[in-house]
C-alpha cells in the first residue's frame, strides 16, 4: 500500500476503531533466523486444512449495497479433522457442502464467530486427509469506506449520479468478500467470475477470459486464473470506466478511469510503460501476468492512496490522475512515485510475500526505496537523494520516542497489523535499505535481490531469507548490521570531535543513542557504517562499534554521514560545527540538508544549542537548492507552532521569516518560469504557505488578490494560494470557498476545496467546517478529510468534536485505520490537558494492544510542551540578538 500524501493542504491522517478485537491463536512465532515454514509462521487458524484454489462468483447489487457469493475452494486436509475453520467477517452463510472427486463428502453445520472473524464448518465425523472442494453459498455487504467490497459515489460530467465498486483487502479484509484463509502465508490460485450490468466495465487481476450474456441486462464475466498469491492481493472493480493501454515488452499496461477522465491518466500510463521493462531488468524476474492495470477511483482514504493488487493496482484519483486544474511538478512527481511504489510491490509483496505481518517492511520498505531508485533513473532533476533525507526525518521523528518499535516486530492481531503501516515500516525501512545498499555496493545489492527473487518467487519469506542472499552476493557482514537496525528500535547518535594535524583531519567518533524522551536510559549499541568527506570530496569510511576514528586529508570542514545514506544522527563538537556553518555554501545540497536536519533534531532534544540550526538557516546561500531552502522554510514554520500563543515570539519569528524567505519568493515569483529548476515549484508553494501562515502582509495580500479571480491562479500554486486564503479567511471568504467546493466538477479538486474549509484560523469557521463534515454534502470519504484539516490547525477542537460525535464520524472512516484516527488528530496539540484526555479515550475505546498510536500522540504532545518551556527561550534569545 502507499500511504497518503502529506503536503500541507492535502495532508491528512485518520482512523476508526474496529468493532471488535481479534485474539491471536498462535501456533508459533515468525522467526527471524529460520526460513518460513508452516510451523513457524503466526496464524489465527488451525493448520490442518490448506486452500490451493478458489473459484469465486460474485453478484453485486450496487443499489442495495449487498452482494451474493458462491465459493468453491479446493483444499488439502493435511491431518484428519472434524472441523474446518477459515476467516469470514460480516458474511452470512446460507449453505455449505464438501465434495471429494465430485462426490458428496459431508454437509457441515456452520457457526460464525464475529469477534474472531471466523467461520467454522463442523462435520458429523472426521474428514480423512486428502483433497476436497468446500462449496459455500454466502452473502455480504458493500461498504462505503475503502475496505472489503466498497462503493464510491460521484457525479458524472453530465451531472448524473454514479456508483463505482472496488475492493480493498490489505491487510485483513478479503474475509469480508469471501470466506477464506485470509492470511498472507496461505497462497492459492484464484478464478474470479462476476455477474454485472452489461453496460459496465469489470476489471480484475487478470484479463477478462470470457463474457456471457445472461439476458435481462446482465453479463457473466470470467477473469483468467491467477498465479499463486495471497488473498489480500485479489482485486475486483466495476463501473462506468474507460480504459487505455500501451504495450511494454510482453505486457499490456493499462489505465482505467471514470468516463471523461482518461486523458488525465496519460502521465501514469507513460510512467508505467517506462518502469515495467526497467523493473523486469532490475529484479531479474519478468513480470508474470499478461496485463497490468492502474485503476483510478474517485474519493479518499485517510490511510492509503494506492494498493498493489497483482495486475490491478487501485489508486485514489489524487494519486494517479493529473488534473490540469491543479497540475504541478509536485503532482507529477507524486504520481510517478506512487506508480513506482505499487509496481515495485508486484515483485516485493506480490511475487514474493512476507509470511506474516511481522515482516511487513519487506513489502513497504522496499517499495518505498524503489520509488527513489526509479526517480533517480528517470527523473534525476527531482533530486530524489534530497527527498530521501526528508523520508528519513519522518522515520526518525517516530523512532526517537520511547513509543517506537523495531522494524521487525511481532504482530498478534488484525488491529496491530493495521497499525504496522507506519513511518517505521515505510520510511525507516527505506532508510535502512539505502544504508545497507551503500555499504554492500549497489551491484552486489542488486545481485542479492535477484537471487532472492529467483529463489522465493511465488512463495513466502522472512527477512533473514533476504539477508542470506545479500551476504552471499556482497561477501560483507550485511546481516549483522541489518539485525542491529531491524531487530532493535531507535537511532544511533555519532558524536564527532575533530582535530587537525600535519595537513589532515582526525575525527574521533563515539556511538551513543539519539532520543527525545529516554535520556536516562543506557544507549543501545549498533554497528554503524560511518562515512566522512571533506568539501574537496576526499572520503573515508569505517564500521563504527562503540568508539572509532576516521582520517580525512585536508583541514577544511568535514561532513560526517556524507551523502546522507546512513541512518544515524551526527553531533559535532562546537568548533567543528561552527566551521561547517561558516562553509555551508560549499557543502553538497544533500549534506546541507543532513546538517540542518540533525541540528534541528538535536536542538529540540537539548543536545545542541537551538542557535545552531538557526545559524544554518541564516547562512544558507540565497541560491541554495530549492529542496534545501524548502526545508529551511519548514524549520521556521515548525518554530511558528510554538508561537501561536506568544505574540512577541510570533512577531520576531515573522520578521526573521520575512528577511530570510521573502526575497527568495520574490526572486522565484508567483508563477512558474520556463527555465526554472524542476523542484522550484515545490519551494514556491512552501514559501507561500509558510509566509502566509505567519501572516506576512504582502503574501496574504497577493494571495487574496489572486483569489479574487480563482480561474487565473496558476495550477501549480493553486493549492498554496487557496491555503493562505483559507487560513486567513473571514466569514465571507469562507462562504466563497464553500461555494467553489459545491460548484466544482472535478472530484479531486472538490475534495481539496472541502478540506481547505477546515484550515481556517478562526475557530468559529472551524466549527462550521466540522458541522459541515457530518452532513451528506461533502461526500462520505471527504468528511474525515475536513475533520483532519481542522485537527491540523485546532487539534483540541477537532478532538472534542470527534468524541462528541464519535459514531457519526467513525462511520465515515475506513476500518483498517480504526485505531489510528483519533490519536493522529490530537497529535499537534500543546494543551497540557490533552494527554489525560487521550488516555481516557484509549481506555474507553481501544483494546490494550491497540494503544500505540495514542501513546505516540501522548509522547509527542508531552515532548512539545517540554520543548516549549525549555528550548524556545533559546530561540527568543537568538532572534533578539539578531535584532528581530
Ligand atoms: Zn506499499
Amino acid at each position: 500500500m502507499k500511504k497518503p500524501y502529506r503536503r500541507a493542504a492535502l495532508a491528512l491522517l485518520a482512523g476508526v476503531a474496529l468493532p471488535f478485537s481479534v485474539s491471536a491463536q498462535e501456533v508459533g512465532t515468525a522467526s527471524t533466523t529460520k526460513g518460513a515454514t508452516a510451523e513457524t509462521v503466526t496464524t489465527q487458524l488451525p493448520r490442518s486444512v490448506r486452500p490451493s484454489h478458489y473459484d469465486i462468483t460474485v453478484t453485486p447489487d450496487a443499489k442495495a449495497m449487498t452482494f451474493a457469493g458462491k465459493a468453491a475452494i479446493t483444499v488439502d486436509v493435511v491431518e484428519a479433522t472434524q472441523t474446518v475453520t477459515l476467516q469470514a467477517a460480516e458474511l452470512t452463510i446460507a449453505k455449505a457442502a464438501l465434495t471429494k472427486s465430485g462426490k458428496k463428502a459431508g454437509t457441515p453445520t456452520v457457526s460464525l464467530d464475529e469477534a474472531a472473524q471466523t467461520a467454522t464448518f463442523t462435520f458429523a465425523k472426521p474428514i480423512a486427509p486428502g483433497s476436497y472442494v468446500l462449496a459455500i453459498d454466502y452473502a455480504g455487504k458493500i461498504n462505503t469506506q475503502a475496505y472489503g467490497l466498497f462503493a464510491l459515489d460521484y457525479k458524472a460530467a453530465d451531472g448524473s449520479a454514479k456508483r463505482a465498486l472496488f475492493t480493498q483487502f490489505e491487510n485483513s479484509d478479503a474475509r469480508r468478500f469471501m470466506p477464506s484463509w485470509d492470511e498472507p502465508f496461505y497462497k492459492a490460485t484464484f478464478g474470479l467470475k462476476t455477474i454485472v450490468p452489461t453496460e459496465e466495465v469489470a476489471v480484475g487481476n487478470l484479463p477478462v477470459e470470457s463474457r456471457k450474456d445472461l439476458g435481462g441486462g446482465k453479463t457473466l464475466v470470467t477473469f483468467g486464473t491467477s498465479p499463486k498469491m495471497s488473498t489480500y492481493l485479489l482485486f475486483f472493480g466495476l463501473g462506468d470506466f474507460e480504459r487505455k493501454t500501451k504495450i511494454a515488452g510482453d505486457t499490456e499496461v493499462g489505465v482505467l478511469t471514470k468516463k471523461g477522465d482518461l486523458a488525465q491518466a496519460d502521465y501514469a500510463l507513460g510512467a508505467s510503460a517506462d518502469l515495467l521493462p526497467w523493473m523486469n531488468e532490475y529484479f531479474g524476474e519478468k513480470y508474470p501476468l499478461p496485463k497490468l492495470d492502474h485503476i483510478a477511483a474517485p474519493g479518499r482514504s485517510q490511510f492509503f492512496s494506492a494498493m498493489e493488487n497483482w495486475g490491478g493496482i487501485f489508486y485514489f484519483e489524487n494519486a494517479m490522475l493529473l488534473d490540469p486544474k491543479i497540475a504541478s511538478n509536485a503532482l507529477r512527481q507524486r504520481i510517478f512515485t506512487v506508480v513506482a511504489h505499487e509496481m515495485a510491490h508486484q515483485w516485493f509483496g506480490d511475487l514474493v510475500t512476507m509470511s506474516w505481518w511481522d515482516d511487513l517492511w519487506l513489502n513497504e520498505g522496499f517499495a518505498s526505496w524503489m520509488e527513489s531508485r526509479a526517480a533517480a533513473k528517470f527523473h534525476p532533476e527531482w533530486h530524489p537523494e534530497l527527498t530521501a533525507t526528508g523520508e528519513r526525518e519522518r522515520a526518525m521523528d517516530q523512532d526517537a520516542y520511547v513509543t517506537t518499535h523495531p522494524i521487525i516486530h511481532h504482530i498478534a492481531t488484525v488491529e496491530e497489523a493495521s497499525q504496522a503501516f507506519d513511518n517505521i515500516t515505510y520510511a525507516k525501512g527505506e532508510a535502512v535499505i539505502r544504508m545497507l545498499e551503500a555499504y554492500a555496493g549497489s551491484d552486489e545489492w542488486q545481485k542479492g535481490v535477484q537471487a532472492y527473487m529467483a529463489r522465493y518467487k511465488h512463495s513466502n519469506t522472512v527477512t533473514d531469507d533476504l539477508w542470506r542472499e545479500i551476504d552471499k552476493a556482497s561477501g560483507k557482514p550485511i546481516s549483522q548490521i541489518a539485525h542491529d537496525f531491524t531487530l532493535q528500535p531507535g537511532i544511533p547518535l555519532v558524536k564527532v570531535t575533530s582535530s587537525c594535524a600535519a595537513g589532515s583531519t582526525t575525527l574521533a567518533l563515539e556511538q551513543g543513542e539519539f532520543t527525545r524522551d529516554r535520556a536516562d536510559k543506557q544507549p543501545l549499541a549498533w554497528r554503524v557504517p560511518v562515512s566522512a568527506a571533506g568539501t574537496d570530496d576526499t572520503r573515508a569510511e569505517t564500521l563504527l562499534q562503540g568508539k572509532g576514528s576516521l582520517k580525512v586529508a585536508g583541514c577544511g570542514p568535514v561532513v560526517v554521514n556524507a551523502g546522507q545514506s546512513g541512518y544515524y544522527r551526527v553531533l559535532y563538537d562546537a568548533k567543528t560545527f561552527a566551521g561547517l556553518v561558516k562553509g555551508i555554501a560549499s557543502v553538497q545540497p544533500v549534506d546541507q540538508l543532513g546538517i540542518l536536519n540533525d541540528a534541528v533534531a538535536l536542538g529540540y532534544a537539548g543536545n545542541q544549542p537551538m542557535a545552531d540550526m538557526l545559524d544554518v538557516v541564516k547562512n544558507l546561500p540565497a541560491n541554495a537548492s530549492p529542496q534545501v531552502m524548502e526545508r529551511a522554510a519548514k524549520v521556521i514554520g515548525g518554530l511558528a507552532d510554538f508561537a501561536k500563543d506568544n505574540a512577541k515570539r510570533k512577531a520576531a519569528l515573522s520578521r526573521f521569516a520575512t528577511k530570510r524567505l521573502l526575497p527568495v519568493l520574490n526572486t522565484l515569483g508567483w508563477e512558474p518560469k520556463a527555465d526554472e529548476q524542476a523542484t522550484a515549484g515545490d519551494l514556491r508553494a512552501t514559501l507561500i504557505d509558510t509566509l502566509g501562515a505567519l501572516g506576512e502582509p504582502s503574501v496574504v495580500a497577493e494571495a487574496r488578490r489572486r483569489f479574487a479571480d480563482p480561474a487565473s491562479i496558476d495550477p501549480s500554486v493553486k493549492v498554496a494560494v487557496l491555503t493562505v486564503v483559507a487560513k486567513n479567511a473571514d466569514a465571507a471568504t469562507w462562504d466563497k470557498l464553500h461555494t467553489m467546493a459545491q460548484e466544482e466538477t472535478s472530484a479531486q479538486v472538490k475534495t481539496t476545496l472541502y478540506s481547505l474549509l477546515g484550515r481556517a484560523n478562526d475557530k468559529a469557521l472551524a466549527d462550521k467546517a466540522l458541522a459541515l463534515s457530518l452532513t451528506d454534502e461533502p461526500g462520505v470519504t471527504t468528511s474525515p478529510v475536513i475533520v483532519s484539516a481542522v485537527g491540523g490547525e485546532h487539534p483540541e477542537q477537532a478532538f472534542d468534536f470527534v468524541l462528541a460525535n464519535y459514531d457519526a464520524v467513525m462511520s465515515r472512516v475506513d476500518s483498517s485505520g480504526a485505531t489510528r484516527y483519533v490519536g493522529r488528530l490530537a497529535t499537534g496539540s500543546s494543551d497540557p490537558a490533552m494527554p489525560a484526555k487521550l488516555d481516557a479515550y484509549a481506555k474507553q475505546r481501544l483494546a490494550a494492544g491497540s494503544r500505540r498510536p495514542v501513546d505516540e500522540a501522548i509522547a509527542k504532545i508531552q515532548n512539545r510542551i517540554q520543548v516549549g518551556q525549555t528550548r524556545m527561550p533559546e530561540v527568543d534569545a537568538w532572534l533578539a540578538k539578531q535584532g528581530y
